[in-house]
């Protein structure tokens, strides 16, 4: 095996940042990366990577990954045996479930696992639990965006490909920076514009890449689009410029969706927003004159009070402009994540089963309950967010988390650590020792996306096989391993041997995806969903008609939800957030990268020019920000990117007194249960001048 080890290899992988879902190659000699080579038949990224995609993989290889299971004693994590972690976790779920019922636990799915290893987390918490208390972090940033989708079109996914936003005549953006966050997709609509003519607007607190180069960039006030959206759709529709035969045909709801815009004139829409009347009429006037239209948005739409509302104001222009259900159209919500759509796919959420089939429908239930051998719970499951408030409340006693950030990354992190210390029992499945793990009382060491087999989907609906580059890391071993171990000791006799396996059973049981198999995806060959039965895909939704009895969309009236924590003279700075190019989300990855670690060391909070003048501060300042749920302290950047009393603060950071949950509420999206994060204000002192 050391000849073998000494091999230069060659092996196809899909990248695990974010969603626009890149595929390359990478070459390696041992455990050494080589280089990363992106090839002409990458369906997404074609020869582009971004700087996490090419530099963002020596985390595979740091030391400080966890090598071993550890059980915790006293104040000590102690390392022991797969045999003796699996057994010990198993007796205490087994113990718990007894006691207090299957719904005294709770599971978390992850965006940043396979397909394969999502359907089994569910299945774990369904068919071996027993309980519907399921949920991955896409509630924490799509899935208004899904609602909106589904209330409209019938659909949870993008409603073409990401060819499209390089194709289309007119790319609007809506509370998304692609250039940082999405940057291979960026770069197509760059280029688009560049060479093609292709318009673009920019709708965003913050001035960003895409922003510069726009035709029209807006403004509006924190927390608004519902309404610019909603008097732009109206004015279209007023001055007839909206598409009457495809509403005529293809469309529900019309005369009660116009008597609903009634109230969105462009006054009251120039007085909510702050964005003038003529920026408006000039933004209608390019939907209007474009012959296709596109709607990229992310979560500076979704984190907010609004954010289902908003995304069906999106889905509701559309709708009237006809600008879905034929090429170059459509909606774009933007996938965090590189699997944040297959843990949605997958079935990890509360309410649906994969496929997106409700638990609630008998005849979807008798399907699984066959297919599984067992009987499915109709309790309607908890969302992570029900989750932590029922630790709270004493009724979750144990949690099982793969793969996610929880402690740090849920909103009102404070609030969401509290409730950890009061559960009874808490696994936590990761690759390293996390936030999360420091709350835990066993964690189960896992392998990353280069030491795995496995499928992901990215924010396309594309699925895309990865090939294991290097075998797993000391004893870690990879998710859909652990989890199957698990429910084999607790009695459920899976013993799956390979990924294939679980593929062709979670798939073959959907509607929507049922022609996917493993052997259908060999090397760059991806499938669509929906996939049918033999095996032709879809890159555009819609086309014959929309999901419905009738085959016809739907005019849906959205609710207004104005923002809750907006500047008052305690907390008197607005607080925008996101993320930055070079790293990742909270950054357990990306910071364990030397040469992007070396560059960016860490966050830092964006102020404005103004602002930097009015309390006489430079960049390189320490400053303590606050809110009504906690404290951070950070260094300053004076930039133009922001501006006036609007600051913006990068969630990647590798340091705890950073983090910038640790400000965030508990608000969140009336239907969803998303956290507003967008949606909050602060105070801030400077600490010491640089
Ligand atoms: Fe990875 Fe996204 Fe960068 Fe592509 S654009 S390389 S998927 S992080």
């Amino acid at each position: 095996s050391q000849m073998r080890e000494s091999r230069i290899k060659r092996t196809k992988t899909v990248c695990t940042y974010c969603g626009v879902g890149c595929s390359f190659d990478v070459w390696t000699k041992g455990r050494k990366i080589l280089k990363v080579e992106p090839q002409m038949e990458a369906p997404a990224n074609q020869v582009s990577t971004c700087v996490k995609g090419k530099f963002g993989w020596d985390f595979v290889n740091s030391d400080e990954r966890l090598t071993s299971p550890l059980i915790r004693k006293g104040d000590q994590f102690v390392p022991v045996s797969w045999d003796e972690a699996l057994d010990y976790t198993a007796r205490r779920l087994a113990e718990i479930k007894a006691k207090h019922g299957p719904d005294a636990i709770g599971c978390i799915s992850s965006s940043k696992c396979t397909n394969e290893e999502n359907y089994l987390m569910q299945k774990f918490a369904r068919a071996v639990i027993g309980t519907n208390n399921i949920d991955n972090c896409s509630r924490y940033c799509q899935t208004p965006a899904t609602e909106g989708l589904r209330r409209t079109f019938g659909l949870g996914g993008d409603t073409g490909s990401i060819g499209d936003l390089a194709n289309t005549d007119l790319v609007i953006v809506v509370g998304a920076n692609p250039a940082e966050s999405h940057p291979v997709l960026s770069t197509r609509i760059r280029r688009a514009h560049k060479t093609r003519g292709q318009k673009l607007i920019v709708a965003d607190l913050r001035k960003n890449d895409l922003s510069s180069r726009a035709d029209i960039f807006l403004h509006p006030r924190p927390g608004t689009d519902l309404i610019w959206l909603s008097a732009v759709t109206k004015y279209i529709i007023d001055q007839g410029w909206h598409d009457q035969k495809f509403i005529a045909q293809k469309v529900n709801g019309f005369d009660e969706f116009v008597a609903w815009l009634g109230t969105y004139t462009l006054d009251y829409a120039e007085q909510e927003t702050g964005l003038s009347k003529e920026r408006l009429v000039q933004t209608a006037e390019m939907i209007h004159n474009a012959g296709s239209v596109c709607i990229c948005w992310a979560m500076g739409v979704t984190q907010q009070m609004s954010g289902s509302e908003t995304s069906t104001a999106i889905c509701n222009l559309l709708l009237a402009t006809g600008n879905v259900g034929r090429p170059n159209t459509g909606a774009y919500p933007l996938r965090g994540h590189n699997n944040v759509q297959g843990a949605g796919d997958m079935g990890c959420a509360p309410t649906y089963l994969p496929g997106y089939e409700f638990v609630a429908d008998d005849a979807a239930r008798a399907k699984y309950e066959a297919a599984w051998g067992v009987k499915l719970s109709t309790k309607p499951g908890l969302d992570n967010h029900h989750m932590v408030e029922k630790i709270h409340e004493g009724e979750l006693k144990a949690m099982y988390v793969m793969g996610e950030e929880m402690a740090i990354v849920d909103s009102n992190a404070n609030h969401v650590q509290a409730a950890f210390e009061k559960l009874e029992f808490f696994v936590v499945q990761d690759v390293f020792f996390s936030k999360t793990a420091q709350f835990a009382d066993v964690i189960l060491p896992a392998s990353p996306s280069f030491e795995k087999e496995g499928t992901f989907t990215n924010t396309e609906r594309r699925i895309q096989r990865l090939y294991r580059v290097f075998e797993p890391m000391g004893e870690s071993k990879p998710d859909w391993e652990i989890v199957t171990a698990l429910a084999d000791r607790l009695g459920a006799d899976w013993n799956y041997t390979h990924p294939s396996e679980i593929l062709d059973e979670a798939m073959g049981l959907t509607e929507l995806m049922k022609g996917v198999r493993y052997e259908r995806l060999q090397g760059y060959h991806s499938l669509q969903w929906p996939v049918h039965e033999d095996g032709t895909d879809t890159s555009h939704l819609y086309l014959d008609g929309f999901p419905f009895p009738d085959n016809r969309a739907n005019f849906y009236i959205p609710t207004w939800y104005p923002p809750v924590l907006e500047p008052n003279e305690e907390y008197d700075l607005h607080l925008n957030n996101g993320r930055m190019l070079e790293h990742f989300h909270e950054g357990n990855l990306t910071y364990r990268v030397q040469g992007i670690r070396e560059k960016v060391p860490t966050t830092y909070l964006e102020i404005s020019e103004e602002l930097a003048r009015e309390r006489s501060i430079s960049t390189g300042a320490l400053v303590r920000l606050t809110s009504p749920y906690g404290t951070v302290k950070l260094r300053v950047v004076v930039t133009d990117r922001v501006t006036g009393h609007e600051l913006y603060l990068p969630m990647n950071t590798p340091k705890d007194h950073e983090a910038v949950n640790y400000l965030t509420s508990s608000y969140h999206d009336e239907i969803t249960h998303t956290p507003a994060y967008k949606d909050i204000s602060v105070r801030m002192e400077v600490l010491k001048d640089k």
